[in-house]
C-alpha cells in the first residue's frame, strides 16, 4: 500500500511534497511522484493537495 498521485490534475505546485513527513513525494517528470517504499500512508498529502490529486492505492 502507497498514496498514489494522478498525474492528470496534478499541477506540480509542489505542497504535498513540503508537507509529507518521511519525504516520499519529489518531481517526476509529468507529476509530482510518491515514493511507495517510503510512504507510510499517514493521508498529510491527501489533506494538503489543492486539486484532490492524491488517493489510497487501491
Ligand atoms: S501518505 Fe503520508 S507518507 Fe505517504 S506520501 Fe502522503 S504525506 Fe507522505
Ligand atoms: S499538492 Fe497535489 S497538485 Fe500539488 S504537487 Fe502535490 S499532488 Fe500535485
Amino acid at each position: 500500500m502507497a498514496h498514489v498521485i494522478n498525474p492528470d490534475t496534478c499541477t506540480s505546485c509542489g505542497v504535498c511534497a513540503e508537507a509529507c513527513p518521511v519525504e516520499a513525494i519529489s518531481e517526476g517528470t509529468d507529476s509530482y511522484v510518491i515514493d511507495a517504499d517510503a510512504c507510510t500512508d499517514c493521508g498529510t498529502c491527501v489533506e494538503e493537495c489543492p486539486t484532490e490529486s492524491i488517493s489510497e492505492a487501491a
